[in-house]
């Protein structure tokens, strides 16, 4: 039995797609890592990867930049509140209950994260 390529129905072939195994003519043949693809789908592949490694990295800097400014103002904030508290001589609950907004806050910002 002959096996032609999908594109080119006149054209003998040995070599199939190692993807959707479609039979592939050397013409319509794209190499990959994986080894032998159509032109469908070596087309299908190469974007998705640019997509994922550019957006990714775009991501992971912002985020870790919001991330940080975040971490260092919650950190100050405390330091400020609960000195103050200190200095000022305020009861223990009130620091405690700042430290509670503060966690649920955390909380918060967390599960946007997650989200994400
Ligand atoms: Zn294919
Ligand atoms: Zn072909």
């Amino acid at each position: 039995m002959m096996v032609t390529c999908y594109n080119h129905k006149n054209i003998e072939t040995v070599l199939s797609c190692s993807r959707c195994n479609k039979p592939v003519c050397n013409k319509c043949t794209i190499d990959s890592f994986v080894g032998i693809k159509c032109k469908d789908c070596g087309s299908i592949g190469k974007p998705a990867i640019l997509n994922i490694t550019f957006t990714d990295i775009l991501r992971v800097l912002s985020l870790s930049l919001v991330f940080s400014i975040f971490v260092g103002f919650i950190y100050s904030l405390i330091l400020v509140i609960i000195l103050n508290i200190d200095l000022l001589g305020n009861i223990q609950s009130t620091a405690l209950m700042s430290l509670r907004v503060i966690t649920l806050i955390f909380l918060v910002f967390f599960g946007v994260v997650n989200g994400e």
